[in-house]
């Protein structure tokens, strides 16, 4: 796997110090030969940090103390800090995590059998404006780093397996934000994800979720091995590009041989998890159900669909579970393999599209929304 540019600020300098958290393997590497090291100090800190849970430089014995000392002065370990933890009745867990500015991001962990899948979140916000998606209502406030998207993944792990509580064995970046945008920090995160020393999960379980951006999906399959989800909800340009507006940049042509594309030369059977929101009687009819089959055929695609969330001011409703279930079977007897997501964490606000977090919207859609609705206009 490859790495972007290791982002490390020269170390001399007190004022500017590295976040350890920010480096992936690559980057940590070239990180310790930058400072005269050995390489191998890189896997013996990730250990520590990621393995261990351990962010006290002190603790890492098999350091020497010289090299503790000049890691005190050059270099931090912070990641967003837990402001509130809530918990549903279905054992799903949700944190609010704070930023150093004062913004809030979410994270959700969702426990099933022996399985405990964590949401992350890459960006604080989001700039795409899905019709049906509270992140999107809100707008977008700024990129996370990649300590504060591992540290989500840190604050989740350290905080179950201290309380007994589970263990996080996935991880979907489905939580808030559009992760293709973020691409460099993005990858390092779940370089760190799936690297043996650190988080060790599989590269099966480690799944990207995007809402189409095509270019994007061609470089994470030359430079990741992750899972993919696209965010397909519709299945013709007319719907999608209301529904996701960033099909009018990339229509579903390209989109969906961009999903033909993406496991093509890899090894083994792997199949493009396409997402699908399920809207009473915007995209849940029998009708669509049959042009969904048509425009996947020869795509190596299964399909998850995903009850609709409803959150304050939206126009939308979620589809009976008589519509739903109507939708799946059409699309099984096709031969395309389909899955309900079950909705967790409700009573928690938890649920796919439900993260909102709380954050400045520097891009003033909420305003803009509000006016909007007082002038009895549709959103924008
Ligand atoms: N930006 C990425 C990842 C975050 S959204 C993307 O769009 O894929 C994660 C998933 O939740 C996406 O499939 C998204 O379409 C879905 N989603 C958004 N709002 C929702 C809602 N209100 N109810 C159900 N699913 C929703
Ligand atoms: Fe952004 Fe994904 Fe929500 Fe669309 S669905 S607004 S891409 S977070």
């Amino acid at each position: 796997m490859t790495s972007p540019q290791p982002n490390t600020a020269a170390p001399a300098e007190a004022a500017k110090r590295v976040n350890l958290f920010n480096l992936d393997l690559a980057a940590m590497q070239y990180y310790f030969a930058s400072v005269g090291e050995k390489p191998f100090r890189a896997q013996q800190v990730i250990k520590w940090i990621h393995q261990q849970g351990i962010r006290d430089l002190d603790a890492m014995t098999n350091l020497s103390k010289s090299l503790r000392d000049t890691l005190k002065q050059t270099t931090c370990m912070d990641i967003p800090e837990i402001a509130l933890e809530h918990a549903s009745k279905d054992g799903t867990y949700k944190w609010l995590l704070r930023l150093k500015e004062g913004n809030c991001i979410e994270a959700v962990y969702i426990p099933e059998g022996d399985r405990g899948t964590l949401c992350v979140s890459s960006q604080v916000g989001c700039a795409l404006n899905c019709s049906f998606c509270a992140t999107g209502a809100q707008g977008f406030n700024r990129d996370l780093s990649t300590a504060e998207i591992i540290g989500q993944v840190w604050q989740a792990q350290h905080s179950l397996l201290k309380n007994g509580l589970g263990k996080v064995t996935n991880v979907v970046m489905m939580g808030m934000g559009e992760p293709l945008l973020n691409f460099d920090n993005v990858l390092r995160a779940m370089n760190l994800m799936v690297n043996d020393f650190a988080y060790g999960l599989s590269k099966y379980k480690v799944t990207l979720s995007t809402s189409g951006l095509v270019p994007k999906m061609y470089e994470l399959r030359d430079k990741s091995d992750v899972a993919l989800a696209v965010s397909l909800h519709a299945p013709n340009d007319e719907l999608r590009n209301e529904l996701v507006p960033l099909n009018k940049k990339y229509p579903l042509k390209v989109l969906l041989q961009a999903c033909k594309d993406y496991f093509k030369d890899k090894t083994g059977k792997r199949y493009v998890t396409m997402e699908y929101v399920m809207l009473d009687g915007v995209n849940d009819t029998p009708t669509h159900a049959r042009q969904l089959i048509t425009i996947l055929q020869g795509i190596p695609a299964k399909v998850n669909l995903i009850p609709f969330n409803p959150f304050p001011n939206t126009k939308y409703k979620r589809s009976s579970p008589e519509a739903i279930d109507r939708f799946r079977q059409i699309l099984m007897k096709s031969g395309l393999n389909t899955m309900t997501r079950k909705t967790r964490g409700d009573d928690i606000d938890a649920a796919c599209g439900q993260l909102a977090g709380d954050f400045k919207d520097r891009t003033r859609r909420r305003e803009r929304n509000e006016k909007a609705a007082i002038d009895g206009h549709s959103r924008t």
